[in-house]
Protein backbone atom coordinates (compact mmCIF):
# COMPACT_ATOMS: atom_id res chain seq x y z
CA UNK A 1 0.00 0.00 0.00
CA UNK A 2 3.09 2.31 0.03
CA UNK A 3 3.68 4.33 -3.17
CA UNK A 4 6.30 2.61 -5.52
CA UNK A 5 8.48 4.80 -6.92
CA UNK A 6 9.28 3.77 -10.75
CA UNK A 7 12.01 6.46 -12.10
CA UNK A 8 13.59 5.41 -15.23
CA UNK A 9 13.55 1.94 -16.97
CA UNK A 10 16.13 0.01 -15.78
CA UNK A 11 19.26 -0.41 -17.74
CA UNK A 12 19.21 -3.91 -18.34
CA UNK A 13 15.41 -3.93 -18.17
CA UNK A 14 14.73 -5.41 -21.91
CA UNK A 15 17.32 -7.82 -22.25
CA UNK A 16 15.92 -9.33 -18.87
CA UNK A 17 12.70 -10.01 -21.41
CA UNK A 18 14.64 -10.77 -24.40
CA UNK A 19 13.95 -14.34 -25.79
CA UNK A 20 16.54 -14.96 -28.45
CA UNK A 21 17.84 -11.72 -29.13
CA UNK A 22 14.78 -10.22 -29.04
CA UNK A 23 12.24 -7.96 -26.94
CA UNK A 24 9.11 -10.35 -26.18
CA UNK A 25 6.26 -8.66 -24.49
CA UNK A 26 3.99 -11.50 -22.88
CA UNK A 27 5.08 -12.80 -20.13
CA UNK A 28 4.62 -16.26 -20.63
CA UNK A 29 7.86 -16.41 -22.80
CA UNK A 30 9.66 -14.64 -20.52
CA UNK A 31 9.27 -17.28 -17.93
CA UNK A 32 11.64 -19.54 -20.24
CA UNK A 33 14.28 -17.47 -19.03
CA UNK A 34 14.68 -18.33 -15.43
CA UNK A 35 17.74 -16.32 -14.19
CA UNK A 36 16.59 -13.59 -15.52
CA UNK A 37 13.83 -12.97 -13.87
CA UNK A 38 16.07 -13.83 -11.20
CA UNK A 39 17.23 -10.29 -12.07
CA UNK A 40 14.40 -8.36 -12.27
CA UNK A 41 12.98 -10.09 -8.88
CA UNK A 42 15.56 -9.03 -7.13
CA UNK A 43 15.66 -6.04 -8.98
CA UNK A 44 11.77 -4.89 -7.42
CA UNK A 45 12.99 -6.35 -4.24
CA UNK A 46 15.81 -3.93 -3.87
CA UNK A 47 13.40 -1.06 -5.40
CA UNK A 48 10.90 -1.74 -2.62
CA UNK A 49 13.40 -2.04 0.44
CA UNK A 50 12.52 -5.88 0.45
CA UNK A 51 9.13 -5.26 1.75
CA UNK A 52 5.51 -6.71 -0.10
CA UNK A 53 4.44 -3.95 -2.15
CA UNK A 54 0.69 -4.81 -0.98
CA UNK A 55 1.18 -5.50 2.67
CA UNK A 56 4.29 -4.53 3.59
CA UNK A 57 5.34 -7.47 5.33
CA UNK A 58 8.97 -8.07 4.72
CA UNK A 59 10.46 -10.08 1.90
CA UNK A 60 13.32 -12.38 1.18
CA UNK A 61 15.02 -13.72 -2.52
CA UNK A 62 13.77 -17.08 -1.69
CA UNK A 63 10.19 -15.97 -0.38
CA UNK A 64 8.91 -13.44 -2.94
CA UNK A 65 7.35 -13.34 -6.50
CA UNK A 66 7.24 -11.05 -9.27
CA UNK A 67 3.26 -9.59 -9.34
CA UNK A 68 1.50 -8.04 -12.45
CA UNK A 69 0.02 -4.92 -10.95
CA UNK A 70 -2.81 -5.00 -14.15
CA UNK A 71 -3.04 -8.81 -14.32
CA UNK A 72 -1.39 -10.70 -17.37
CA UNK A 73 -5.32 -11.72 -18.42
CA UNK A 74 -6.49 -8.18 -18.56
CA UNK A 75 -3.71 -6.88 -20.18
CA UNK A 76 -0.75 -9.17 -21.75
CA UNK A 77 1.03 -5.66 -23.06
CA UNK A 78 1.76 -4.65 -19.96
CA UNK A 79 2.75 -8.23 -18.79
CA UNK A 80 6.58 -7.00 -19.23
CA UNK A 81 6.06 -3.43 -18.46
CA UNK A 82 8.60 -2.42 -15.76
CA UNK A 83 5.99 0.39 -14.83
CA UNK A 84 3.61 -2.28 -13.82
CA UNK A 85 5.59 -5.08 -12.15
CA UNK A 86 6.10 -5.39 -8.04
CA UNK A 87 7.48 -7.74 -5.60
CA UNK A 88 5.04 -9.34 -3.25
CA UNK A 89 5.25 -11.89 -0.62
CA UNK A 90 4.83 -15.66 -1.45
CA UNK A 91 4.56 -17.83 1.79
CA UNK A 92 1.13 -17.56 3.53
CA UNK A 93 -1.06 -19.11 6.02
CA UNK A 94 -4.61 -18.81 5.56
CA UNK A 95 -6.78 -17.03 7.71
CA UNK A 96 -8.21 -19.06 10.35
CA UNK A 97 -11.24 -17.04 10.89
CA UNK A 98 -12.21 -16.60 6.61
CA UNK A 99 -9.97 -19.02 5.24
CA UNK A 100 -8.60 -16.35 2.98
CA UNK A 101 -5.10 -15.83 1.88
CA UNK A 102 -3.73 -11.70 0.90
CA UNK A 103 -1.87 -9.92 -1.69
CA UNK A 104 -1.35 -11.66 -4.91
CA UNK A 105 -2.81 -14.62 -3.55
CA UNK A 106 -6.09 -13.73 -2.83
CA UNK A 107 -6.14 -11.09 -6.26
CA UNK A 108 -5.59 -13.75 -8.38
CA UNK A 109 -7.06 -11.86 -12.23
CA UNK A 110 -9.11 -8.85 -10.30
CA UNK A 111 -8.97 -5.60 -11.49
CA UNK A 112 -7.51 -3.53 -8.47
CA UNK A 113 -7.05 0.48 -8.09
CA UNK A 114 -3.14 0.99 -8.69
CA UNK A 115 -2.19 2.85 -5.48
CA UNK A 116 0.72 1.75 -4.87
CA UNK A 117 1.53 4.04 -8.03
CA UNK A 118 -0.31 7.15 -6.86
CA UNK A 119 2.74 9.21 -5.03
CA UNK A 120 -0.21 10.33 -2.73
CA UNK A 121 -0.07 6.91 -1.53
CA UNK A 122 2.71 8.18 0.82
CA UNK A 123 3.16 9.82 4.03
CA UNK A 124 5.62 13.03 4.05
CA UNK A 125 7.31 14.68 6.64
CA UNK A 126 4.36 17.30 6.26
CA UNK A 127 1.51 15.29 4.80
CA UNK A 128 -0.38 12.19 5.39
CA UNK A 129 -1.58 9.47 2.99
CA UNK A 130 -3.95 10.89 0.83
CA UNK A 131 -6.29 7.53 0.99
CA UNK A 132 -5.55 5.11 3.74
CA UNK A 133 -6.34 4.91 7.54
CA UNK A 134 -5.41 3.12 9.99
CA UNK A 135 -6.45 2.00 13.69
CA UNK A 136 -4.62 0.98 16.54
CA UNK A 137 -5.83 -2.44 16.38
CA UNK A 138 -3.99 -3.32 13.36
CA UNK A 139 -6.74 -2.41 10.87
CA UNK A 140 -6.87 -0.54 7.71
CA UNK A 141 -9.26 1.67 6.09
CA UNK A 142 -10.44 4.10 3.75
CA UNK A 143 -9.59 7.86 4.78
CA UNK A 144 -13.27 9.14 5.91
CA UNK A 145 -12.77 12.23 3.98
CA UNK A 146 -12.37 10.78 0.28
CA UNK A 147 -15.22 11.26 -2.49
CA UNK A 148 -17.88 7.99 -2.85
CA UNK A 149 -15.84 7.45 -5.72
CA UNK A 150 -12.24 7.14 -4.10
CA UNK A 151 -13.75 5.44 -1.02
CA UNK A 152 -15.04 2.14 -2.84
CA UNK A 153 -11.88 2.46 -4.53
CA UNK A 154 -10.00 1.85 -1.58
CA UNK A 155 -12.44 0.14 -0.03
CA UNK A 156 -12.10 -2.62 -2.90
CA UNK A 157 -8.28 -2.79 -2.38
CA UNK A 158 -8.11 -3.30 0.54
CA UNK A 159 -10.89 -6.25 0.26
CA UNK A 160 -9.83 -7.33 -2.80
CA UNK A 161 -5.59 -7.85 -1.70
CA UNK A 162 -7.42 -8.78 2.13
CA UNK A 163 -5.34 -6.74 3.76
CA UNK A 164 -6.98 -6.94 6.75
CA UNK A 165 -6.11 -10.44 6.89
CA UNK A 166 -6.11 -11.39 10.89
CA UNK A 167 -2.57 -12.43 10.69
CA UNK A 168 -1.92 -9.09 9.03
CA UNK A 169 -3.30 -7.55 11.51
CA UNK A 170 -2.13 -9.05 14.85
CA UNK A 171 1.29 -8.36 13.32
CA UNK A 172 0.41 -4.61 12.35
CA UNK A 173 -1.00 -3.96 16.22
CA UNK A 174 2.25 -5.94 17.70
CA UNK A 175 4.59 -4.33 15.59
CA UNK A 176 2.79 -0.68 16.80
CA UNK A 177 2.86 -1.71 20.32
CA UNK A 178 6.83 -2.56 20.40
CA UNK A 179 6.99 0.89 19.01
CA UNK A 180 5.48 2.66 21.45
CA UNK A 181 6.74 0.81 24.30
CA UNK A 182 10.52 0.93 23.29
CA UNK A 183 10.40 4.47 23.03
CA UNK A 184 8.39 4.77 26.44
CA UNK A 185 10.88 2.80 28.68
CA UNK A 186 13.46 5.53 27.38
CA UNK A 187 11.27 8.68 28.68
CA UNK A 188 7.85 9.13 30.61
CA UNK A 189 6.98 11.30 28.00
CA UNK A 190 6.11 9.74 24.22
CA UNK A 191 7.27 12.04 21.70
CA UNK A 192 5.13 10.91 18.74
CA UNK A 193 7.35 12.75 16.83
CA UNK A 194 10.42 11.08 17.55
CA UNK A 195 8.99 7.64 16.42
CA UNK A 196 7.19 8.99 13.18
CA UNK A 197 10.98 10.30 12.17
CA UNK A 198 12.52 6.85 13.54
CA UNK A 199 10.16 5.02 11.11
CA UNK A 200 10.27 7.89 8.36
CA UNK A 201 14.31 6.76 7.51
CA UNK A 202 13.91 3.35 8.42
CA UNK A 203 13.12 2.31 4.93
CA UNK A 204 13.30 -1.38 5.39
CA UNK A 205 10.43 -1.64 8.26
CA UNK A 206 7.93 -3.87 8.30
CA UNK A 207 4.54 -2.61 7.98
CA UNK A 208 6.13 1.10 7.41
CA UNK A 209 2.89 2.36 5.47
CA UNK A 210 0.95 1.45 8.31
CA UNK A 211 3.06 2.72 11.19
CA UNK A 212 3.87 6.15 9.36
CA UNK A 213 -0.04 6.60 9.17
CA UNK A 214 -0.85 6.24 12.39
CA UNK A 215 2.12 7.95 13.43
CA UNK A 216 1.40 11.07 11.51
CA UNK A 217 -1.82 11.35 13.18
CA UNK A 218 -0.36 11.43 16.64
CA UNK A 219 1.60 13.98 15.20
CA UNK A 220 -0.91 16.07 14.26
CA UNK A 221 -1.28 15.31 10.51
CA UNK A 222 -4.14 14.36 8.75
ZN1 LIG B 1 2.04 -9.12 0.91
Amino acid sequence: MEFISKNILPENWNSWFSVNGARTFDYLHAQNNRANLEEVRNYLLNEQNYLCAYCQKKITTSDSSIEHVIAKSLNIALSTDYYNLVAVCKSQKNDPITNRLHCDKEKENKEITPFVFFNKSKVEINKNNSYFDVESNGLIKPKDNLTTELYNQVKSFIEILNLNHSALVENRKNKLFALIKSLKSNSEVVKWENIFNYIYHNHSLEYKQFLLIYFAKRKGLN
